[in-house]
């Protein structure tokens, strides 16, 4: 039998290894490094995340409500990010987080920016 002919009839009946992406998707890693989250109020503004970012992805701003968070915030521009996690890796008090999300795919490159206090889509 010719090794094409074998090789089709292994895979026929088998599941697809592939998934039908976007109405499914795969599982990701435990640890898997995808979009930031952020809690501005575990948030000391010291500036850490944004000094060790290696891909200036880090901007620190000040927040939407400045009476409430007067200082400044790191802001997160996920279309410079490369995911290394050296953000969440050096905060001191888990402000910053890697999610499993890696659902970031966008026309607007607006959205992919993340503000401080404000909660991101998707
Ligand atoms: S994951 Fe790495 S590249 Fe992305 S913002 Fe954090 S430190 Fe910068
Ligand atoms: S997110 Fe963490 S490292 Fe960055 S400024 Fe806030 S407390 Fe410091």
């Amino acid at each position: 039998m010719n090794m094409v002919f074998e090789t089709i009839l292994k895979y026929l009946f088998k599941k697809p290894l592939t998934v039908r992406f976007p109405y499914e998707s795969l599982e990701t890693a435990p640890r898997y490094r995808g979009k930031h989250e952020f809690n501005i109020d575990k948030c000391i503004s010291c500036g850490i995340c944004w000094r060790v970012c290696p891909n200036q992805a880090i901007r620190m701003v000040p927040a939407e409500d400045k009476k409430k968070y007067p200082k400044l915030y790191p802001e997160v521009d996920l279309g410079k990010c490369c995911f290394c996690g050296l953000c969440q890796e050096f905060c001191p008090t888990g402000a910053i987080k890697l999610t499993t999300n890696y659902f970031m795919s966008t026309p607007n490159p607006d959205v992919l920016i993340l503000k401080p206090g404000k909660k991101s889509k998707g």
